[in-house]
């Protein structure tokens, strides 16, 4: 493309809220076909709420809510951030937590009132060797609605479910609805639960769905499509979303997301709003058609 062409194209990308990195970006933007889209905080809002606690006999709601949300303090997750306000809007008084630790993609654990607590999903409860029985068919209840649901352990017994919800961007429906006219398939990656995933998947029209996703799997998703042959566009906005934006042919960053995801991406839509990918392809095309 010409630079006056690719000019114009930032220009009018940026006053739709859509920043171009380069001509590169924008050239191999007209080529893809498939567009991979994290759930959290690129179709969702990525703001959680505390939707449902749900305690085993012996043991009460605001208890166990308390122990989760004292452990969810030492963690930045998103998921974190709603238990811990989720408990604070209850009045409860959340405790200091001893040797904390965060499992990538699985949850938290640590110790808290002299308690072994854990919270995250059913991959660490493998970890731990625990299973979830009954709990685990109420679970799937939840997840069936699209809730994020977070198994609570104390003193290696599954003891609860914390349920937590985070409702898809207002913009979402349109622009997928706009991008599978202009001929993209669409895959979710994500590393919530399958069954979560296909809830909200359902709403949207999404084509595939790869779950349970480890943050490092991302980038190979990606890979495999490549390998296909086909052309890939990531769009993220986590800080483990990165090394995926950098395998794709073009990375498209939330600009509400972290920041090492703008920088690994090619576009970066400042409002998050998915729209801006329509707009980014319909400018990518243009600008290729002056060339020929
Ligand atoms: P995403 O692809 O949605 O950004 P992550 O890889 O960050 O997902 O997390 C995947 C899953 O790991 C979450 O859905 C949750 O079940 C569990 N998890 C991760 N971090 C936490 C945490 N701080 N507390 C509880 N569960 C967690
Ligand atoms: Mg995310």
């Amino acid at each position: 493309a010409t630079p006056m062409s690719i000019m114009t194209a930032t220009g009018r990308g940026a006053q739709a809220g859509v920043l171009i990195k380069n001509a590169e970006a924008l050239e191999r933007f007209a080529k893809v076909d498939t567009l991979i889209v994290d759930k959290t905080g690129t179709l969702t809002e990525g703001k959680p709420k505390l939707v449902a606690v749900i305690a085993n006999e012996g043991h009460t709601e605001d208890e166990i809510l308390r122990l989760a949300a004292s452990l969810e303090r030492g963690s930045e997750h998103p998921l974190a951030e709603a238990i811990v306000d989720g408990a604070e809007a209850r009045g409860l008084e959340l405790s200091k937590t001893e040797a904390f630790e965060a499992i990538t993609g699985k949850g938290v654990i640590g110790r808290v009132d002299g308690h072994a607590v854990s919270l995250g999903n059913a991959r660490l409860l493998d970890e731990l060797s625990l299973s979830a029985e009954k709990l685990g068919e109420l679970a799937d209840e939840r997840r069936e609605n699209g809730e994020t649901v977070m198994f609570i352990v104390i003193n290696a017994v599954v003891v609860g479910l914390v349920c937590v919800a985070d409702p898809v961007k207002e913009t979402t429906p349109q622009a997928l609805k706009a991008l599978h006219k202009l001929g993209f398939k669409i895959v979710m990656a994500t590393g919530d639960n399958a069954k979560t995933a296909r809830a909200v998947a359902a709403r949207l029209g999404i084509d595939e769905i790869r779950a349970d996703v480890l943050p490092e799997d991302k980038a190979r998703i990606i890979q495999d499509y490549q390998k296909q042959g086909r052309r890939v566009a990531m769009a993220g906005d986590g800080v483990n979303d990165a090394p995926a934006l950098a395998q794709a042919d073009v990375g498209i960053a939330m600009g509400t997301g972290a920041d090492v995801a703008i920088e690994s991406a090619g576009f970066t839509l400042v409002k998050g709003d998915l729209n801006g990918i329509v707009r980014a392809r319909r400018l990518a095309t243009a600008t290729m058609r002056n060339i020929k």
